[in-house]
């Protein structure tokens, strides 16, 4: 079968992908939707309990038989960068489709899709390039440390950078020689689909790869307790984190999380007021806060805090909320009417709590979308970092902002957090930043910009923003076993049993 979910379209069932079998999944039927219209995209049978252990089972027999483990890492690395190729040669289509499958305004799918490309890229050099070591000898042996594939591993991804996230689960996983199964976010299906294809095409066996749309807490649920599957890189929230570092426990198996985060931004009075305005606006209103990474925690020097926050409400004012496929639009509507109803509980309860709108807290009108989920930029004050909107993650356009006096407390408050995940400083003092970054509890610290990413460099949080970090060079041992050998050079029977 040839599969095109690029062209399906809403009134043709979508196949899924059960170990290289596209077909119908046997669950329940459902629509995906576009957020700004509230239009169907796509409609699918989600992945059925049974469909699990299908693709499972046939995973493991791909990765038993189809010689991928065996290639040479060269020749699969071959395959990683044709994939990245045919992502660039239908990055247009792609976005397009990314844009209908999660509502992202059309420059941030673009460049969504140009990071999947260079993820797939990116991790086919680290397979051609991976050295093993030969290890310091201590008796008549040779001993190496070498590492293998761990044989079916999962990625279960949320909603918010399908494209993204799934390549960066995938890429590394495939470059270790493991089969991969794929669950994405039962609302956006599309993107996870779409990369098996493309995977497929590029020369990656079949059967290696699996995507199974569906309810995590049932689909996702049996991927991670099945026996087969040895690894599961999981990027969501912190309940449902927690929920798979359970079931992991009992199986003893490794897990890494990427979790949620309540990301502190702190601004000083020497902070250059241009740079910290425009970075703790894209940090906080970009992907309309459907972010992990989201600096939703303002801290500013008292002494410059009513001219910055003039400021920064006036930008946020300005800020285009609107139609997704139009070019100048910031902010997209967010991923469903029942997330923008829990931003808006979070924002009466900031209220309630003595907190006073600084801008925003409204549903814009968007021409053309009168039936998308759009909210406007909200800034939010006069509450202290144990508000319940200080602690809670929001995941939406919706920042706390609070003035401080000295940078001990500053410090104290920033790390006054179950999340732990990033963190802004804006100064020009270096010796002062190097001291804050060094204090401040977070996997990820930006000075003096934000939200910059490298596929080069490791990401993850601490606490319960997560556990392990993707990315990165070394990102590809994640999904691979150590194995130390001992080649013995003794020119002797080894001397205790004495036997000749
Ligand atoms: P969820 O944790 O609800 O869902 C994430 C994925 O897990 C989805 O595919 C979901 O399926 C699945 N899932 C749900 N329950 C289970 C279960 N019991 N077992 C296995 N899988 C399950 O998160 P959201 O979709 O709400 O995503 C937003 C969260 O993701 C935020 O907290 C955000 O901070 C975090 N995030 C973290 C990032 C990071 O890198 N640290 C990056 C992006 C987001 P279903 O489709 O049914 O929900």
């Amino acid at each position: 079968m040839t599969v095109s979910i690029l062209n399906a379209t809403a009134t043709s069932l979508l196949p899924i992908c059960i170990a290289g079998e596209w077909r119908l999944g046997t669950g329940e039927r459902y629509v995906t939707r576009y957020p700004a219209t509230g239009e169907v995209v796509a409609e699918l049978n989600a992945a059925s309990v049974a469909d699990v252990e299908e693709a499972v089972a046939g995973a493991y027999r791909a990765f038993l038989s189809s010689g991928w483990a065996q290639r040479k890492p060269h020749e699969r690395a071959a395959v990683l960068y044709r994939v990245a190729e045919l992502i660039r040669s239908r990055s247009e289509a792609l976005a397009q489709r990314q844009r209908l499958d999660n509502g992202k305004p059309i420059n941030e799918t673009r460049a969504l899709v140009a990071s999947a490309a260079a993820t797939f890229q990116f991790f086919g050099a680290a397979c051609e390039t991976l050295e093993e070591a030969l290890t310091p000898a201590r008796g008549d042996c040779l001993t190496m440390s070498v590492h293998e594939p761990m044989g079916v591993v999962a990625a279960i991804t949320p909603w918010n950078s399908p494209i993204a996230s799934e390549a960066q689960k995938m890429a590394p996983a495939l470059a270790a020689g493991n089969a991969v199964v794929v669950k994405p976010a039962e609302v956006t299906p599309l993107m996870a689909l779409e990369l098996a294809a493309i995977c497929e095409e590029a020369g990656v066996p079949k059967g290696m790869i699996s995507v199974l749309p569906g309810k995590g807490s049932v689909i996702g649920d049996a991927i991670t307790k099945h026996p087969l599957v040895r690894r599961v890189s999981f990027t969501g929230g912190t309940n449902t984190g927690r929920h798979i570092a359970h079931i992991a426990a009992d199986k003893m198996m490794p897990v890494s999380l990427e979790l949620g985060g309540k990301s502190p931004t702190m601004v000083f009075d020497d902070a250059d007021l241009d740079h910290a305005v425009n970075g703790v606006l894209y940090g906080i209103f970009s992907s309309s806060g459907e972010s992990c990474i989201a600096g939703s925690r303002l801290f500013v020097a008292r002494s410059l805090y009513e001219p910055f926050m003039d400021r920064l409400a006036a930008g946020a004012a300005r800020l285009r909320v609107g139609n997704p496929a139009d070019e100048s639009t910031q902010m997209g509507p967010l991923i469903t009417d029942r997330h923008r109803e829990s931003i808006e509980s979070y924002v009466a309860m900031g209220v309630e709590d003595g907190g006073h709108l600084r801008t925003g807290g409204l549903r814009p009108h968007v021409a053309g979308c009168e039936s998308g989920y759009f909210y406007t930029p909200t800034i939010i004050e006069g509450l202290t970092n144990s508000a319940r909107i200080c602690q809670e993650e929001i995941f939406g356009p919706v920042l706390v902002a609070m003035p401080f006096d000295d940078e001990d407390e500053l410090i104290e408050q920033a790390n006054d957090s179950v999340y732990a995940l990033a963190a802004g400083i804006w100064t020009r003092d270096y010796k002062r930043a190097w001291r804050v970054g060094r204090a401040v509890q977070a996997g990820n610290v930006w000075i003096n910009t934000y939200k910059q990413f490298s596929i080069s460099t490791p990401f993850g949080g601490w606490r319960d923003s997560g556990l392990g970090r993707e990315k990165g060079r070394l990102g590809i041992l994640q999904y691979m076993e150590q194995k130390s050998l001992y080649w013995g050079l003794n020119e002797q029977p080894l001397a205790w049993a004495n036997a000749n």
